[in-house]
């Protein structure tokens, strides 16, 4: 659809994949001419989030092919619109999950335009002009400005570019449960990943107590000794489930594939609450004892608005917060993404997107 929009002029070198075999090739497309509320952006860095893997196998059954994928990304401003304040050409930008939204509804008017029913993503979804939407494994991105933040300075670019999916996915949901304004809170972290990472060192920067409740016994000593965790729980050993009965305030489920609810649930005092963030291509079953007997909430939470991913990265700059992350060349995209299956990386794949130009 895209090659056939009339305004759709420049030619992009990208990433895509072409059927559900997940495997990924370059691939040459069309984007839009920079608008009068746009700006161009040279993308340096794309990491590689598992919602990158549920579109390209098509888990979700929404895909539309081919798809560029890509959401967590950071570049520099090569062009910027007429109407666009507060950009200049040279600036350290990122853009997220967003592409468009209906910039007229409550959710849009009150700065969660994440929740705007017209919502449409930076990859996989359909632009005002009809056009879809095209991620961040290419070589450059036009952008509404309304859906692009600001770096801060101190921090770099590559081990950023994750903030702005996995970050802000994290963050929105502690920012709701208000893990802001006390400290001393008992949390969880369920998954041990790429959001899972950056959770625990908001945790912490908040001044909670951290436990992750992870299947990989080989993650914790580098969770409690360079993540900063206080304590770690195999979940798939019920006696230290057990053990761990009703210790929690707030859990954080960034699982991404099928998986027991209940015993997590088990792990919430009475009136605790469970996030799940996490999107597996299966429903998860709901058990209702132990919300029952523990009067638990059980909520969900969609990546961030961008008032608060621009307050997330300001956030990440004054207490240093950047992801721990695997920088790959282009051509081991599909090497990268089959060890994200196999649960292989530490925590976040970065694309260095800006240094290959020549092997486009
Ligand atoms: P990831 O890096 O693959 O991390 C997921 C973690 O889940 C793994 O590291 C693993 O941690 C754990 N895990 C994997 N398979 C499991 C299984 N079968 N049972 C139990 N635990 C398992 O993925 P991610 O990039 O962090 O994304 C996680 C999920 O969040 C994905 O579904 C993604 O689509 C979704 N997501 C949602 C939003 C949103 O707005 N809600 C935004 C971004 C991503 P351990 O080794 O510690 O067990
Ligand atoms: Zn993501």
């Amino acid at each position: 659809m895209a090659q056939t929009t009339p305004n759709h002029k420049l030619t992009v070198s990208g990433w895509a994949a072409h059927d559900n075999s997940g495997v990924i090739s370059p691939y040459t497309f069309k984007r839009r001419v920079n608008g009068p509320d746009d700006v161009s952006i040279k993308i340096l860095y794309c990491g590689i989030c598992h919602t990158d893997i549920h579109h390209v196998k098509n888990e979700w059954g929404i895909t539309m092919y081919p798809v560029v994928p890509g959401h967590e990304i950071t570049g520099v401003i090569t062009e910027v619109g007429s109407n666009v304040n507060g950009f200049k050409i040279g600036d350290r930008v990122g853009v997220g999950c967003l592409a468009a939204t209906c910039l007229d509804c409550e959710f849009c008017k009150s700065s969660q335009e994440n929740y705007c029913d017209k919502v449409q993503f930076t990859y996989n979804g359909i632009f005002w002009d009809g056009s879809i939407t095209y991620g961040g494994y290419s070589e450059m991105l036009v952008a509404d400005h309304r859906y692009v933040a600001h770096i801060p300075e101190n921090l770099p670019m590559d081990a950023t570019a994750p903030l702005l999916c996995a970050g802000i996915t994290v963050y929105a949901p502690m920012i709701d449960g208000k893990l802001h304004e006390s400290t001393g809170m008992r949390i969880g972290i369920v998954g041990l990943g790429g959001l899972g990472h950056v959770a625990i060192k908001f945790g912490k920067a908040f001044g909670h107590h951290v436990t992750v409740i992870s299947t990989s016994p080989s993650k914790e000593k580098e969770a409690r000794e360079r993540l900063g965790a206080d304590d770690f729980i195999i979940s798939t050993d019920p006696t230290q489930m057990q053990s761990k009965r009703r210790t929690l305030d707030f859990i954080l489920d960034t699982v991404a594939a099928p998986h027991s609810v209940g015993p997590i649930l088990e792990l919430l005092k009475v009136k605790g609450t469970l996030v799940l963030v996490g999107a597996p291509d299966k429903p998860l079953e709901l058990p209702s004892f132990p919300m029952i007997f523990g009067k638990r909430v059980v909520k969900g939470s969609m990546i961030g608005g961008m008032k608060e991913t621009q307050d997330m990265l300001n956030f990440c700059g004054t207490h240093n917060i950047t992801c721990d992350i695997e920088t790959v060349t282009p051509d081991k995209i599909n090497e990268a993404l089959h060890r994200l299956v196999k649960n292989d990386i530490k925590y976040r794949f970065v694309i260095n997107i800006g240094d290959t130009k020549s092997s486009l």
